[in-house]
């Protein structure tokens, strides 16, 4: 018979949203560190396909959780977004984005995770999910492990999503992804530290944008390269899809060298995003999801701060349920729709609908009229300084005071 491990608490995944779940609860409740573990299936340092943009919001989570930044980082202080109808350039100054590589990153999270006290058990992949009663039990290839409470922090594919809340595919996006080496004193990205999207894919079908993240890769400069998709029609398979996403993204940086783009498998990477949505639930009996394996932005594809926002969450909520409070679970449920990430998400999942639904050019001209206007909804998004956390009537006064009276946007 194999043998039965158990833990008041399982954290199914240590990548950002495991990670930063274990974070916030050891902060505020250390005395919890041999009750909880993380299992992960591979080992850190470990490749995760993402381009590696920390918003604002992000960095304002790791203040918030006492850590440095420790990785090599490139800070982005301009962008460009190209649509069919027209250039947008955003340039205030301060940051609008900071480019790591996700191996190095996340291992340094879980080193911080490992010295607040989580005990992480990689190599260890989980398998399968099922709870009755009150228990939940998880079959891994390391063994069975017990718990009366079970964290879904494994991504965009969630084994725990599939076993205990289904396979539904609908809000699955998909990203392409390549690294390009390049001259830094050729490179506007480096030149300027500037990011790139670029909407006018939207035009040939794809309901998302390419982009170019300025990056390095042990030390030397290269551009990030990638396209996201959030609606991949599910006819055609992934393969044609991939060779669709791939064309555009050649279309969309024709100076640059990505003739082999495509050639064979190795000159790039897909993964899936899911993104949230409104109608599914995060909470089923003791079994919670956060990060991707509930749901990220489905406008850009950004999950790392919704990872972080989850953590946070879902730390309070496995706090409160630890000390006997019944409702812990179904709040952190309430707290993911109804909450400032729940209302930020729908806003975001309203404006995918917009620009890249039938009348996006119309959208994109509407979004290039007023530049404080864009600096608003830049700051939104980016969550400087809490912005994003503001109730809906102060963010349409602050619109209406930028906007039509010329005041600062901050
Ligand atoms: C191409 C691409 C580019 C992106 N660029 C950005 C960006 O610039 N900025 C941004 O904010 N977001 C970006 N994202 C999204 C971002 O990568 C995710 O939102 C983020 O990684 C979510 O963190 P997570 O912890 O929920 O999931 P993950 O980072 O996927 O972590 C899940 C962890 O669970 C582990 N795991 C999975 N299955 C199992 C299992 N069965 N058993 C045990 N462990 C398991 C995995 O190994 C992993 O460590 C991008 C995504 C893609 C695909």
């Amino acid at each position: 018979m194999r043998s039965v491990t158990k833990y008041d608490v399982v954290i199914a995944g240590a990548g950002p949203a495991g990670l930063a779940t274990a974070l916030y609860l050891l902060r505020s409740r250390p005395d919890f560190a041999a009750r909880i573990v993380a299992l992960e299936k591979s080992r850190h340092p470990r490749v995760k396909v993402c381009a590696g943009g920390l918003i604002p919001k992000t960095m304002l989570a790791l203040r918030e959780l006492g850590l440095e930044l420790e990785v090599p980082a490139v800070e982005v202080v301009r962008g460009v977004a190209r649509t069919e109808v027209g250039d947008v350039d955003m340039y205030r100054g301060d940051p609008l984005c900071t480019v790591v590589r996700r191996d190095e990153f996340d291992a340094s999270l879980a080193r911080a995770a490992r010295q607040a006290g989580l005990e992480i058990i990689e190599n260890c992949r989980l398998l399968d999910v099922a709870q009755s009663q009150g228990e939940v039990r998880l079959t891994t290839d390391r063994g069975i492990f017990e718990t009366g409470l079970v964290v879904g922090c494994d991504g965009s594919g969630s084994r725990v999503r599939a076993s205990i809340f289904g396979q539904a595919k609908e809000s699955v996006g998909r990203a392409v992804m390549t690294d390009l080496p390049v001259d830094p004193e050729r490179t506007p990205e480096f030149l300027e530290r500037r990011y790139r999207f670029d909407f006018r894919c939207v035009g040939a079908g794809v309901s998302g944008y390419a982009w170019s993240f300025p990056c390095l890769i042990g030390g030397r400069p290269h551009l990030n390269l990638g396209i996201y998709d959030q609606l991949p029609p599910h006819r055609g398979g992934d393969g044609a899809r991939t060779g669709v996403l791939l064309e555009e993204l050649r279309r969309a940086f024709p100076e640059l060298a990505l003739e082999a783009l495509g050639k064979s498998a190795a000159t790039f990477k897909a993964f899936p995003i899911r993104w949230f949505n409104a109608a599914e639930r995060f909470t089923r009996g003791h079994v919670m999801l956060a990060g991707d394996a509930a749901g990220v932005d489905p406008l850009m594809g950004e999950g790392i701060s919704c990872a972080f926002e989850h953590g946070r969450i879902a730390a309070l909520a496995i706090a409160d349920f630890l000390q006997g409070d019944a409702d812990a679970l179904a709040r952190y449920d309430r707290e993911l729709h109804q909450g400032a990430l729940g209302r930020k998400l729908r806003m975001l999942a309203f404006a995918a609908r917009r620009f890249y639904g039938p009348r996006h050019r119309w959208f994109f001209r509407l979004a290039r009229i007023s530049r404080k206007a864009q600096q608003v909804g830049v700051d939104w998004f980016n969550g400087a300084e809490h912005f994003d956390e503001l109730p809906i009537t102060a963010l349409v006064a602050k619109w209406v005071g930028a906007v039509l009276f010329d005041r600062p946007v901050r």
